[in-house]
């Protein structure tokens, strides 16, 4: 039996942080790892700039709940559900990723939870485990699924590592460079094909 894994942000849906970051008008929320690499002072740093603005739980969910899914990004995770088992692993939070996930049929997620109090106001995160995105694909390959996962950033080269197989989406230029392993897709047409030859060879 086959479980394929993939990436939530890059892959169906638009980067949430950057995409928030415009529609609350917020620039310094578009700061990513790329410019914090310390996870933990980023995540701070956007809570506190959260806290300034007075944005509370209810308020973010209402921005994200304006983003769209990626064109296609729905259709492409039925067609998977209707011959294998899909799992979105992602590093945002289920509170982030609950508008998306129900536009997207509500799929089974992987990710981290924030850390609120009763007045909906924002305190911290808890990451469910280090690397939880390779764990997860470690897990199911002992669960002898066949395990094929795609993904577009850094953060997704060690579960493609992990899988039977890995395949990369719409990758920026570098991380291609990084990974030559990996087939390279450019869009949902593409991800189908290799998704399908993948499942072929198992
Ligand atoms: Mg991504």
């Amino acid at each position: 039996m086959q479980i394929v894994c993939l990436d939530l942000e890059g892959v169906l849906v638009p980067e949430i942080w950057i995409e928030f970051s415009r529609r609350t008008g917020i620039p310094e929320l578009s700061r990513t790892t790329r410019d914090e690499p310390d996870y933990d002072r980023l995540m701070r740093g956007r809570i506190e700039i959260l806290d300034r603005h007075r944005l509370g739980l209810a308020d973010i969910q209402n921005v994200i709940a304006e983003m769209r899914p990626f064109e296609g990004a729905r259709e492409l995770i039925d067609w998977l559900r209707g011959f294998c088992q899909v799992v979105i692993l992602s590093d945002t939070y289920y509170e982030f990723a609950a508008p998306l996930m129900r536009q997207l049929g509500h799929p089974t997620l992987f990710c981290h939870d924030l850390t609120v109090d009763e007045n909906g106001r924002v305190l911290g995160y808890r990451l469910r485990m280090r690397d939880q995105k390779r764990e997860s694909v470690r897990a199911f390959n002992a669960l002898r699924f066949h395990t094929i996962a795609a993904g577009d950033s850094y953060n997704d080269t060690t579960m493609l590592a992990e899988a039977h197989t890995g395949i990369l989406y719409r990758p920026p230029a570098n991380v291609i460079a990084e990974f030559p392993q990996f087939p390279v897709t450019q869009n949902y047409d593409e991800l189908r094909a290799e998704i399908t030859r993948a499942g072929l060879r198992a």
